[in-house]
């Protein structure tokens, strides 16, 4: 039977597959795909320990990508997790204290991102074959750093795709900076703007709102798509490594299997944790999920009482990922919540952008907090979570890994909760060298940038991952800046079009 998809703002009736969803990216009523029914996972929880990394991603795909081919989904697999991670498990777990670490930050721009974005590009080739499209897909992003940097990684050089990535001058970090104007693949542009993240993002949004320019490109064989981490064929391939990682605790004997383990994680979209409870709902062995948000804590406060208030002071922290006010995945955690209820989904939403905030039904947010606890790590919590790990156990946590860290301790000591605790480790060290090696020397150092790596290095003593290696002999490829107000003229030009 097919799995389809529909919008959590409108009928069931009016479903996709799986592959159309992928194509589609948001709903044309402004919501988010979902399956309508609960995917079957044909596999034994007990094969787990034995089976690999790309093995567990084919079955978790199969489950939710019932219109592709199994022939498709190895492929898809085979082509995304290869030699792009530098380590053979492409998701290993640590255990360093009371703690397991689930590494997610192996592949090409180690962040975690890079799990899905190195199969999106093969999913949504993959689909326009199978929808009969005969247009070249076009990605259209604007970044404030880890999103553009992964979904080029994955998007270079593969047949029958473009990327244009924008990104404010500078709003960005020095390594993010010199890993965005080297970026390999013919197919691959980049842009900086004179301007800031949400000029970017919001000419980014009129772009694909322009009918008119839509249609020029449609003429000239390119069909626009973004890669943000709304789309469905970037959320499934997440599910993945929550059931990889229980796998690898029954391995290592830290649980029995089909006893609950917790995972924290550090949240910015809610795209990650909700991949969480998406394994739990296929029957993954999960008690509680851990919502971690840094001084940004809109969602602590949401789990907490049910209300979403986004007009708040918005903070720049050490973990820029997660600076977010507006998490646009916990739409489809929320139409969950409410039973399925579209219309219900889309007042809280519309609320959530005329009013600002929402509130949600008593019965709602119990349904919330029978999975969820949320909780948050103020800037020194970070600091001293990444501390405290480095002295007790060696280990060196980037800034978004601390915020889980410091909140998962929180919880614990709040509940006596004694489950296998994982962490979920989404950003390498030395993806933040200068913030880490503060933390570490226990004041702020001034060296940034490739300076910072290699005095961190010389500190951790853990070898440099291949992404940042290439960094420091690279060649300049990228180095076009415009005005915000010529970002479509800049895509013509790339385009070839008049
Ligand atoms: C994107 C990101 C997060 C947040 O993940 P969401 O899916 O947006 O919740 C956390 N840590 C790092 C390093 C990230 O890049």
């Amino acid at each position: 039977m097919t799995l389809l998809y529909r919008s959590t703002r409108g009928p069931k009736s009016s479903a996709l597959t799986a592959s159309a969803a992928i194509l589609q990216g948001l709903s044309p009523d402004g919501g988010l795909y979902v399956p309508t029914a609960t995917p079957q996972l044909d596999l034994d929880l007990s094969q787990l320990p034995n089976m690999t990394y790309k093995q567990v991603a084919f079955h978790v795909l199969q489950a939710f990508l019932t219109d592709f081919t199994d022939s498709e989904i190895q492929t898809c697999v085979d082509a995304a997790y290869d030699e792009k991670f530098d380590d053979p498990q492409i998701a290993p777990i640590s255990h360093h204290g009371d703690d397991f670490y689930l590494e997610l930050f192996h592949g090409a721009t180690i962040a975690f991102k890079d799990l899905a974005l190195s199969i999106l590009p093969h999913l949504m080739t993959t689909a326009a074959k199978k929808n009969h499209f005969k247009k070249e897909i076009v990605i259209l992003t604007a970044t404030s750093g880890d999103t553009g940097k992964a979904a080029m990684a994955g998007f270079a050089d593969v047949p029958g795709t473009k990327i244009i990535v924008f990104y404010p001058s500078q709003g960005v970090s020095a390594i993010q900076k010199q890993q965005m104007i080297t970026q390999v693949g013919d197919n691959t542009y980049v842009v900086a703007i004179n301007g800031n993240f949400d000029q970017a993002q919001t000419n980014v949004k009129e772009i694909f709102n322009d009918k008119a320019f839509m249609e020029q490109l449609a003429d000239h064989g390119y069909q626009f798509s973004s890669a943000n981490s709304i789309n469905i064929g970037r959320l499934v391939p997440q599910v993945a490594y929550y059931f990889w990682a229980y796998g690898q605790l029954v391995k290592q004997h830290a649980v029995q299997n089909g006893d609950p383990i917790n995972f924290t994680v550090p949240t910015g979209n809610f795209g990650d944790i909700l991949a969480g409870y998406y394994a739990k709902k296929l029957g993954l062995p999960v008690n509680r999920l851990i919502c971690a948000s840094n001084q940004n804590n809109v969602l602590t406060d949401f789990f907490k009482t049910g209300y979403y208030d986004r007009i708040r002071p918005f903070f720049t922290t050490t973990s820029p990922s997660m600076d977010i006010l507006v998490s646009s995945n916990l739409e489809r955690l929320v139409f969950d919540a409410t039973g399925e209820d579209d219309d219900q989904t889309a007042a809280y939403m519309h609320e959530l952008e005329t009013a600002g905030h929402y509130q949600v039904k008593p019965d709602v947010l119990e349904r919330l907090q029978a999975n969820f606890s949320a909780d948050f790590a103020s800037a020194d919590d970070d600091r001293q979570a990444i501390a405290n790990v480095y002295d007790q156990t060696e280990f060196a946590i980037d800034p978004h890994t601390a915020v889980a860290k410091a909140v998962a301790d929180k919880y614990r000591q709040d509940t006596r909760d004694d489950h296998p605790m994982v962490i979920v480790a989404t950003a390498s060290p030395y993806k933040f060298p200068n913030a880490v090696l503060s933390a570490i020397e226990g004041q702020d150092v001034q060296v940034d940038g490739l300076d910072a790596v290699t005095q961190l290095q010389s500190t951790i003593k853990v070898p440099l991952p291949k992404a940042i290696q290439t960094l420091f002999d690279a060649k300049v490829r990228h180095n076009e800046t415009v005005q915000p107000d010529e970002m479509q003229a800049a895509i013509k030009n790339i385009l070839k079009i008049d």
